[in-house]
């Protein structure tokens, strides 16, 4: 079985860099400003001799309009396709109505969602744990996506399901 990973999360919280990263592809728009992902994108990735398939995705924000509203179907689609999913947060911005927004909304997903706190690098890791464990996740991946800085543990933990 090569199992399917989606990556969720709003706008500019990381997903494409750590997607690039994984799938060395050069295709998916990574940017300094949000919501340039709008399309789910597939991507096929290979960790220590495993393969998995990769979805990229746009955010799903807590207004749903116009574009935010595209980018919030393909990322539904890409959970209901998906075996996992990793909800990635930004550490340096904290938790967000929109993170708070999508949680509620992946609460009644029955795929296991794992929990990463991207760009720990540059914060105070405890202070952005800590705020990420009050959403009642049992555990959160901290990551660094630009440097690959726990990207190793998480995608382990993710394959050790399948
Ligand atoms: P996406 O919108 O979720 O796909 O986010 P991107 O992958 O396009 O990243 C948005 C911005 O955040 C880019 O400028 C990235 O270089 C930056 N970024 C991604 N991961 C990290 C990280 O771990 N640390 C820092 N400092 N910046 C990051
Ligand atoms: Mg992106």
């Amino acid at each position: 079985m090569v199992p399917v990973i989606a990556l969720v999360g709003r706008p500019n919280v990381g997903k494409s860099t750590l997607f690039n990263r994984l799938t060395k592809s050069r295709d998916a728009l990574v940017a300094n400003f949000p919501g340039l992902t709008r399309d789910r994108k597939y991507g096929d990735a290979d960790f220590e001799g495993r393969r998995f398939i990769l979805i990229d995705t746009g955010g799903i924000n807590g207004d749903e309009e116009g574009i935010d509203e595209a980018m919030a179907k393909q990322s539904l689609l890409a959970i209901d396709e998906a075996d996992a999913v990793l909800l990635l947060l930004d550490s340096r911005a904290g938790l967000t109505p929109s993170d708070e927004a999508l949680i509620k909304h992946l609460r009644g997903c029955e795929k296991p969602v794992f929990f990463v706190a991207n760009k720990i690098d540059g914060t105070d890791p405890d202070v952005a744990m800590a705020e990420f464990y009050q959403t009642g996740a049992a555990q959160i991946y901290p990551m660094t996506a630009t440097h690959g800085k726990g990207v190793r543990k998480l995608v382990g933990d993710v394959l050790e399901m399948f």
